[in-house]
C-alpha cells in the first residue's frame, strides 16, 4: 500500500481540495470502469483508482498517507487485527456504494443505488454537432442539411441482435438479472457479493443464432442526415436539441438526441453582443459641427441616422429595432453606432482660408500662412 502513489493514480497534486479528489475519481473511475474498459489492466486500475479516492477522501486516512505512508498511520499503532478490519471495510462496503454511483451517472439512472435491469430500456446516448455559422446566417436563420455517423437501430432484427426469425434467449445462471450472487465467509461472517454474469457479461440473455447484419449488436453505424432549422438570432456557443436524432436505444428505449452547437463567424464591420449590434462610424468634422442626417450600415442594408449639430467624438447614437432578432421572439435588438470625427489630412487652398476664417471667428490663434514647421519652432526658440 505504501508503495502506491495515491496522488500520481489520480493524477492530482498533494495539495488538491476534496473537489479536485472527487472529480478526479469520477472521471478516471468512468473511463476505467471494468464494465466499459475492456483494456486488460483496466480493472487493476479502477482497484487502485477506487482505493486512492477512499484514502484521500477520508480527512484521516489522507493527513495519515501524507505521514506516513500509509492510510493506516504508523505501523502497528493500530494493532494487527484493528488495521485488517480497517482495510475489509474500506475495500467492500464504500467500493460497492461509489459502483451505483457511476452507472447512475452512466445511464441516468438518477442516484438510484442499484443496478439497473439489463433487460430495462435504455434511452440512446446524446451526440453534438459543432455548426459554423456565418455573421449573417446567425442572424437570419438557414435551413441546412447535415450528415453525421450515429448508431441506428438494425433493421434486420429490429435491435435485438437475434437472427430474424429467432429470439434472445433469458440467462439460464442469471435468469434475467444480469447479476450472479455469491456467498463468501469472511472474519465477519458470511457476506453476500454480486457481481456481473460471466455467462451473458451483464446482459440478461443469451444469443445463440446472431444476426447476421449486426453480429448481435442489434446496432449499425450509419450515415444519418437530417435537416436543421437554424432559428435567426442564434448566438455563439448556443445550443439547439433535436430530439431523436442521437444513438439508438437499448431494449427498445429510445434514440438519444443530437445537440447542435453552434459558432458563429465575426463581421469584418458589425460587432455582436446578444441581440444588440455595434457598428463605429466615422463623419467628417463639418456634419458633427453643423449636423446633417448621414447614411449608416444596419445587418438589414442601411438606415438613416440624424447627426445634430454639436455631436462629439465617442458619442454613440442608437438606431433601435435594427439589432439581432430575439430568440423566441418578434422583437429584435437595436443597433448602437460610436461616432467618430476625422480630421481632414489634405486640404486645399480655398478649405484653408475657409478654416482660418473659422478659426479667426473663434477668436483662436493661427499659424502664419507661409510659415512652415521648423520656421515656427526657430521663432519660438529666438
Ligand atoms: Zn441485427
Ligand atoms: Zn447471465
Amino acid at each position: 500500500m505504501a508503495d502506491k502513489n495515491y496522488y500520481d493514480i489520480l493524477g492530482i497534486s498533494k495539495d488538491a481540495s476534496d473537489k479536485e479528489i472527487s472529480h478526479a475519481y469520477r472521471h478516471l473511475s468512468k473511463k476505467y470502469h471494468p464494465d466499459i474498459n475492456k483494456a486488460p489492466d483496466a480493472e487493476a486500475k479502477f482497484k487502485d483508482i477506487t482505493e486512492a479516492y477512499e484514502v484521500l477522501s477520508d480527512k484521516q486516512k489522507r493527513a495519515n498517507y501524507d505521514q506516513y505512508g500509509s492510510a493506516d498511520g504508523p505501523q502497528g499503532f493500530g494493532g494487527g487485527s484493528g488495521g485488517g478490519f480497517g482495510g475489509f471495510g474500506g475495500a467492500g462496503g464504500a467500493g460497492y456504494g461509489d459502483f451505483s454511483d457511476i452507472f447512475s451517472d452512466l445511464f441516468g439512472g438518477g442516484g438510484r443505488r442499484q443496478r439497473q435491469d439489463p433487460n430495462a430500456p435504455r434511452p440512446g446516448a446524446d451526440l453534438q454537432y459543432q455548426m459554423t455559422l456565418k455573421f449573417d446566417e446567425a442572424i437570419f436563420g438557414k435551413k441546412d442539411k447535415i450528415n453525421y455517423r450515429r448508431e441506428a437501430q438494425c433493421s434486420d432484427c429490429h435491435g435485438s441482435g437475434a437472427k430474424p426469425g429467432t429470439n434472445p434467449e433469458t440467462c439460464p445462471d442469471c435468469h434475467g438479472s444480469g447479476m450472479v450472487t455469491r456467498t463468501v465467509n469472511t472474519p465477519m461472517g458470511q457476506m453476500q457479493t454480486q457481481s456481473s454474469c460471466p455467462r451473458c457479461q451483464g446482459k440478461g440473455k443469451i444469443i445463440k443464432d446472431k444476426c447476421a447484419k449486426c453480429g448481435g449488436a442489434g446496432k449499425v453505424q450509419e450515415n444519418h442526415q437530417v435537416e436543421v432549422n437554424v432559428p435567426a438570432g442564434v448566438e455563439e456557443g448556443q445550443q439547439m436539441r433535436l430530439q431523436g436524432q442521437g444513438n439508438a436505444g437499448e431494449n427498445g428505449g429510445p434514440y438519444g438526441d443530437l445537440y447542435i452547437i453552434f459558432n458563429v463567424l465575426p463581421s469584418d464591420k458589425f460587432e455582436r453582443d446578444g441581440s444588440t449590434i455595434y457598428l463605429n462610424k466615422t463623419i467628417s468634422f463639418t456634419d458633427a459641427a453643423l449636423g446633417n442626417e448621414i447614411d449608416v450600415d444596419t445587418v438589414y442594408g442601411s438606415g438613416k441616422l440624424n447627426i445634430p449639430a454639436g455631436t462629439q467624438t465617442g458619442t454613440v447614437f442608437k438606431l433601435r429595432g435594427q439589432g439581432a432578432p430575439k430568440l423566441h421572439s418578434e422583437s429584435k435588438g437595436d443597433e448602437l453606432v460610436k461616432i467618430k470625427i476625422s480630421t481632414p489630412k489634405k486640404l486645399s487652398p480655398d478649405q484653408k482660408l475657409a478654416l482660418r476664417a473659422f478659426a479667426e471667428a473663434s477668436g483662436l490663434d493661427t499659424p502664419d500662412e507661409e510659415e512652415g514647421f521648423f520656421e515656427r519652432l526657430k521663432n519660438k526658440l529666438k
